[in-house]
């Protein structure tokens, strides 16, 4: 016999600045006009994948269910190809909202421990912020060693084998003036266009 669950959720669980924090980044203003139509999960190409579908996330951040939203891998899933946001007849940016989402679960470290693609990202950022560049091999290892040595070994041999073959280079590349890359980073982090960069 089928056993249906339901959850209640109550008000005094809610977070009421967690909506006006959303709400207050341009662009994500008009979550409140949402009119939970679901466009934004009939077009979305990885809501199959998402345990709560686009429609859904936007109705509990407008509603201030802070804790449900950043458990679920609906955020982690998007990948920002914008059809909901085309689409939305209330013009609402979705992906918008679903980066800020984002920002805000790294912020406040709101993710599963060693989670891949936080790490992924993070150690992007930093290769890029030191050379202006990314060599795949030292990705991916790094990658792997903070959050699953194991997978390590698994992947040893596919890695010797691009390495014989060219496909992968152990030699780190850099740009002439990483510098320059860490200046359009700050420019880019510290509010579009509030510091100059330097030009030469
Ligand atoms: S498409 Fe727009 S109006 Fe419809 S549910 Fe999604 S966000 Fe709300
Ligand atoms: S931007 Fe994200 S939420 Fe919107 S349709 Fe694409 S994958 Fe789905």
């Amino acid at each position: 016999m089928d056993v249906t669950t339901r959850h209640i959720k109550y008000q005094a669980d809610c977070d009421p600045s967690f909506p006006a924090a959303i709400k207050s980044i341009p662009g994500c203003e008009k979550l409140d006009s949402c009119i939970q139509c679901g466009t934004c999960s009939g077009v979305c190409p990885m809501s199959i994948y998402m345990d709560m579908t686009p429609r859904r996330v936007m109705n509990l951040v407008r509603y201030g269910f802070k804790k449900e939203v950043m458990a679920s891998n609906t955020i982690w899933l998007c990948s920002s190809c914008y059809a909901c946001t085309v689409e939305c007849p209330r013009e609402i940016k979705v992906t918008d909202i679903m980066y800020a989402l984002k920002q805000m679960a790294i912020r406040e470290k709101a993710y599963p421990r060693r989670f891949r693609m936080v790490v992924l990202a993070n150690e992007f950022y930093k290769m890029v912020r030191a050379r202006g560049r990314v060599n795949e091999i030292h990705l991916v290892t790094r990658l792997n060693l903070l959050t699953n040595p194991l997978e390590m070994l698994k992947m040893a041999r596919l890695g010797i084998e691009l390495i014989r073959r060219g496909r992968f280079s152990l030699r780190p590349d850099a740009v002439k003036d990483p510098q320059r890359i860490r200046e359009i980073m700050e420019y880019q982090g510290n509010g579009n266009g509030r510091k100059e960069v330097a030009t030469k």
